[in-house]
Formats: C-alpha cells, structure tokens, sequence
C-alpha cells in the first residue's frame, strides 16, 4: 500500500504529492490515518525559508489529528491507557526532547534542548512519515499521544490546533488573576484563542487589536470585550481604547501574538507599572524593537516574559480546555476552510496572504 504525502522540496518552490511506501512498524508505534493536519504561520516561514534547521524536503503539518490504523505492541497514551487500533489520537507534536542535557534538568527549559524534534518542521521527509500533510503519519515510539475525547469534532480540535496549545503556554506565561484586564496583540490563531483562554484565566476585561474585520468580530466572539481595528487606527487612537477600558491604568497583562517588532514598542507604555508583559509571537526573527529601558522597564517596574514552544502539559491542558468549552469557545470557526491534498498550494498561498485564520487539510 502505497501513502501520498504533500512534500515541500525547498522554501519557496511549490509543494508537490510524492508516494511513500507504508513504514514498517517498530515496536511501541503507531501509524496513524490523518484527519485532519493543518496550515499555521510556522509553515508560511519555513516555506519563506525563515526558520533555521529546517532539513527540506520535509512533509509539513506539524500539529494533526487521525485515527490509528495500526499499533505495535504495547503502546500508551499521556493518561496511561492502552491506545488501539481505531481510537481517534492527537499527539504532541514535539518529540526526543532528551530529559537530560542542561535545558531538560538544569534550567527547566525543555522547549530549549537540542535534542528536540518537531513533526513537520524538523524532521526531513528522507527519514518518513513526519507531517501532516499526509495520508499517515508515523508516530514513533516515545511520542507523546493523547486519545481525543468523544465529545470533541476532530476539525474542532484541528482549529484550535497549534495556535490553541501555544495559547495555553502564554497564558501560563502570563500568570492572570482573577479580574485582571489583559491586551492581546494580534487576531491570528494564536490571539484568537488567547483572548478566549484569558477570559477562562479570569480576566475581566480583555482587548484585542488586530485585523481584518472579519478577524476582529472572531475575536469578540472569542470573548474580547473591545477589539480594535489596527488597519484604521492610530497607534494614540489605541492608547485611548486601552486607557478608556482600564480607567487610566494600563492592562495587568499583555500578551504579544502579532509578530512584530513595532507591536512590541507599541505594547509596553500600555500596561500598568508592575504589569507583565509575554512576547509569543516572534517565532521568525521580525527584527529589532526601539524601547526607552528606563521609561518602560526599568521605572514600570516591568515584568517581560517569552514563551517559546510548548510543553506536553500544554497540550494536554488544551485538550481538556477544549473538552469543556468547544461548545461555548467558537474555535472550529478558526479553521476557516478545508483543503485536500491536491490543494495544499492553494491553502499555503491563502495562509500567507492571511485570508484566512488557519487552513485545514484533510489528506484522506
Ligand atoms: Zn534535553
Ligand atoms: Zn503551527
């Protein structure tokens, strides 16, 4: 039985379907009939070639959920329980995080050893089923996989995705008491579901700037109280939203998801003295900030954070999250549209061009 997997050859040349044989199974693996994977901004850098230690060609689609064809030997989900053939899976995409070099032990920060792997970005397609956008992905023994609970659609699940387990880490990042007001910057995944899991954090005011409108009515559907349109707006014009909303005082908390150097410049006067302040959204380098040190650090008493990658309890708190919420919390609307294989192109084109929040692919 031959697997069709998209497969992008270079940055920057277009992606195209090769045929892969089915992987022989090593004891502890599953391979995994793809639902659903999905089109993130990460995918649009590594195509622009932005992200270091990419090994092209690769099979893209780092976060994806599926069913498990087939299971060899004894194999255990992150809640202990025996995974079998037919269970509906997600897993974390992060992999041979190796538990014990400086990052993992040391300084406990796991999303920074070297070791680390990630589905549909750092493994090469010459090694196998690593991505998403794929008939089956390979999931090799130590992958960490969770079985998706019932009650969750998988495109649910799919919408949320990245930007949702990403979310869940800034949040954490960014250490929300009950009735704080919180800035989110930026209406891409990842804003979209931060905004939603502020309010769940117990934010009592949460703003959003971003953009297009159809972005910024998501946002408030997500659970923004103002959302205010960067595309027509002043940079004083969201001063003024900001002290508006918070009586003067600036936001508790900040939460950059926007991907840009200005928006970093912008944030800082807009947060109250002894607020927080966690940068997520630069994953490519977007270049260099201009900050007074002393006016917006240093006398603010400021406390700026980064957040970069996720854990697997971020993962499996999004799954929880979405286990509760997916009702209420419009995140299927997230993943706007849907594309086949064959179409891949089409929905990397769309994603670059930000017409949409996040494009599904459904290799099957
Ligand atoms: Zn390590
Ligand atoms: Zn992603």
């Amino acid at each position: 039985m031959s697997i069709v997997a998209a497969v992008m050859p270079a940055p920057r040349m277009p992606v195209e379907l090769r045929e892969f044989a089915e992987p022989a199974l090593e004891p502890g693996s599953v391979l995994l009939r793809t639902q659903f994977s999905e089109v993130c901004g990460t995918d649009v850098h590594v195509w622009h070639g932005r992200l270091a230690g990419v090994p092209y060609p690769i099979i893209p689609g780092h976060v994806s959920v599926g069913a498990a064809a087939k299971v060899h030997g004894d194999v255990r989900a992150v809640d202990g329980t025996r995974v079998a053939e037919g269970d509906t899976l997600a897993f974390f995409d992060v992999h041979r995080t190796c538990g014990r070099c400086r990052a993992c032990t040391v300084t406990r920060t796991p999303t920074r050893c070297d070791a680390r792997r990630v589905y549909g970005i750092t493994d090469s397609a010459s090694e196998g089923l690593f991505g998403g956008w794929s008939q089956a992905i390979y999931l090799e023994p130590g992958v960490t996989i969770a079985r998706l609970p019932r009650s969750v659609p998988p495109e649910t699940y799919i919408s949320g995705g990245c930007g949702l387990i990403t979310a869940v880490h800034a949040i954490e990042r960014a250490g929300i008491d009950l009735g704080d007001t919180v800035l989110v910057q930026g209406t891409g995944a990842v804003g979209l579901s931060a905004i939603a899991l502020a309010k769940l954090a117990g934010a009592s005011q949460v703003i959003a700037f971003g953009a297009p409108a159809d972005r910024l009515a998501l946002a408030s559907a997500m659970g923004a109280d103002v959302a205010v349109d960067i595309q027509r707006t002043t940079a004083a014009d969201r001063a003024a939203a900001v002290a508006d909303a918070t009586a003067g005082l600036g936001v508790d908390v900040a939460i950059e998801a926007a991907g840009s150097a200005r928006a970093v410049e912008e944030a800082l006067p807009l947060v109250r003295d002894g607020g927080r302040y966690v940068i997520a959204g630069h994953y490519t380098d977007a270049g260099e900030s201009t900050i007074n040190v002393h006016q917006h650090i240093n006398r603010k008493h400021l406390d700026i954070r980064g957040c970069w990658g996720s854990e697997v309890a971020h993962f499996v708190r999004a799954i929880r999250v979405l286990e509760r919420h997916h009702d209420a919390i419009p995140w299927r609307r997230i993943g706007a549209r849907t594309y086949p294989l064959s179409a891949v192109n089409e929905a990397l084109a769309d994603a670059e061009a930000m017409r949409l929040p996040k494009a599904l692919v459904q290799p099957n």
